[in-house]
Parts: C-alpha cells; sequence; structure tokens
C-alpha cells in the first residue's frame, strides 16, 4: 500500500478549509490500493483556521496539523509539509479548492505507473486575474526564464504529486529564501505536465497584494540569478567606451586640425573614465559576491534520480 500526503498551506482559510477537506478527501480515498494522510500547515492564521484544523484532526487521524508561530509564508509551510510528510508520494496543494482535487487520481497514475517522478497542474487561462495582473504576470515569468535559463512558466505552479526521491531532493535544499518554482526546476526530474483551467477562489481572497507580488518575483530572481550583479560591468565597459571615443577624438583633434583642447571636455572625458574603473571594479567584487551568494546555499552539487 502506498501512501499519498497531502500537504496543505493554509492561512486564513476558515471559509474555505471544510469544503477542501471534504472535496479532496473524495478524491483521494478513491484511489486503489493507498492510504492518505494530510498535513495542515496553519501559517500563523489570525481567524478561526487553527479551531478547524483541530477539529478536522479530532474526526479524521489520517489529519495531522502544524501550527506555525507567526506568518512565515507559504514556502516555508510548504517546506514544514514536505519534511513531516511520511508518504510514499507528496502533494502540494492550496486550500482554497483552486488546485482541483479531481486530478488526483490522473496525477497518482503518472508517478506510479507511467514512469514520471512528478506530475504537476499547469493552470490555463487566467479570467479572474485581470489585464493588468496577468501582463505583470507573463512579462515577469518571460524575464526570469531569460536570467536563469531554468524552465519555469505561468501557470506551473506549486500543485504537483512527487515521489519520494524528487521530495527528499527537494528537502535537501535548505535555503532560507525559498523560491520553489525555482527549486522545482534545479532539481530536475521527470514531470508530467496536465491542464486544469484556472479556477476562482473557493471562498475567502487571495493573500496577495500587488506590493507582495513585486517581491515574490524580485526573490525568485535574486534567488536564482546573479545576473543583476553584472550590471555594473556592462554599464562600466558602455562608459570606458565613451570615455575612449573621447579622448581619441579631441586628441585627433588636436594632432590634425590643431584645435585648442576644450577644458570642458577634457574633465568630462576624464571623470567619465574613472567612472568606468569604478563599475569595473564594482563588477569583480559582483563577481566574487554571487560565488560566494551560491557557495552559501549550500545546494546539493548533484542529485541521484536512480542507483543500482
Ligand atoms: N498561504 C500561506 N501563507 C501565506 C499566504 C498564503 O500558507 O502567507 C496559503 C494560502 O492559505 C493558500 C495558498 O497558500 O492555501 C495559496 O494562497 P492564495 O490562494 O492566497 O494565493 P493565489 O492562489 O492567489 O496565488
Ligand atoms: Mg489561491
Amino acid at each position: 500500500m502506498n501512501k499519498i500526503s497531502i500537504i496543505v498551506p493554509c492561512y486564513n482559510e476558515e471559509e474555505s478549509l471544510s469544503r477542501f477537506y471534504l472535496e479532496t478527501l473524495e478524491h483521494v480515498s478513491a484511489i486503489p490500493d493507498t492510504t492518505y494522510e494530510f498535513l495542515f500547515i496553519d501559517d500563523g492564521s489570525r481567524d478561526h483556521t487553527l479551531d478547524i484544523l483541530k477539529l478536522l484532526c479530532r474526526n479524521d487521524e489520517n489529519c495531522r496539523y502544524f501550527s506555525f508561530s507567526r506568518n512565515f509564508g507559504k514556502e516555508a509551510a510548504m517546506y514544514a509539509g514536505l519534511e513531516h510528510a511520511a508518504g510514499d508520494y507528496c502533494v502540494l496543494m492550496d486550500a482554497d479548492l483552486q488546485h482541483p482535487p479531481k486530478l488526483l487520481a490522473s496525477m497518482y497514475h503518472a508517478v506510479r505507473q507511467e514512469g514520471y517522478d512528478c506530475c504537476a497542474g499547469k493552470r490555463v487561462g487566467r479570467e479572474g486575474d485581470g489585464a493588468v495582473r496577468s501582463f505583470l504576470s507573463r512579462s515577469f515569468y518571460a524575464v526570469i526564464q531569460k536570467l536563469t535559463h531554468m524552465n519555469m512558466s505561468d501557470g506551473a505552479g506549486d500543485f504537483r504529486m512527487m515521489n519520494r526521491t524528487m521530495t527528499d531532493a527537494i528537502l535537501q535544499m535548505q535555503e532560507y529564501n525559498r523560491y520553489t518554482k525555482g527549486i522545482f526546476s534545479f532539481v530536475g526530474f521527470e514531470t508530467k505536465w496536465l491542464e486544469f483551467e484556472n479556477i476562482e477562489r473557493a471562498a475567502g481572497t487571495t493573500k496577495w497584494s500587488l506590493k507582495s507580488l513585486f517581491s515574490y518575483a524580485f526573490d525568485g530572481i535574486l534567488s536564482f540569478s546573479t545576473a543583476p550583479l553584472k550590471l555594473p560591468g556592462i554599464l562600466g565597459a558602455v562608459l570606458f567606451l565613451i570615455s575612449c571615443f573621447l579622448g581619441v577624438s579631441q586628441l585627433l583633434g588636436q594632432v590634425l586640425f590643431h584645435h585648442p583642447a576644450d577644458s570642458l571636455t577634457l574633465i568630462l572625458t576624464v571623470v567619465i573614465f574613472l567612472s568606468s574603473l569604478q563599475m569595473m571594479m564594482i563588477f569583480i567584487l559582483g563577481e566574487y559576491l554571487s560565488k560566494d551568494y551560491l557557495e552559501n546555499k549550500k545546494r546539493p552539487i548533484y542529485i541521484i534520480r536512480e542507483s543500482n
């Protein structure tokens, strides 16, 4: 019998939790030859989420809850859930039913029968999100894809079922600033994608403001790319070329056409040249910093998928 662990980060989800539990239970308990466990992570909720979780756990011995001392964020909640999960397969699901539980059976089939390590949901359509948010989101994924060279696409969220090997690989990534989409991509493994239509929240409101989305996007880029540290290098090279151009044109003017040197242009040339040197030095510092930054994350040097 294989065990499926369902990990659910919950932050102020009193309105949708019971419905989530009942609907998910219906689908997970219908998967043949498996047992299940729910791991609810109360991420410092300020409503009655914890009371509801205690009630659920009293009535179903396959339910466990972990309540954080304050709001640590969804990434921390997912990590805690994965760390405590005992299942052969782990699923990450939102508590608001935006991750349709009816996909669980096909996900299990993919990881159990079809040889995949992971089966992930990919949301298509963003009807509920508004034009500005959709545009910002698409632009962000285009940028992060370019900067990190990793496969992180719009709609590919956290909803996924993973086997034990992949779960353990994710647990090996012990960095504090966790950007799970990047982590999924970093650890690799064979993933099957199942598309599902965007669904409105069952109840309650999203926990993401535009400001928090911006900071999440920024975190994502900083966690998986050191490209911004190369900007002083580019700027330094441009300034250096400008100063060379100014210097050479001054010199040629003097030698060929006997123009007297213009003191303002001379000063400008020297200032731009010195700025370019400073930028180059900052670039070199950035290169050391980026190496040290990646070392500090202590990411696994390799991840084995299988061996004999
Ligand atoms: N969540 C969490 N901690 C937070 C914010 C959100 O555990 O600080 C949970 C939330 O309860 C939900 C999931 O993460 O189960 C996704 O959050 P939400 O639905 O607000 O995000 P969206 O679907 O709008 O991206
Ligand atoms: Mg949601």
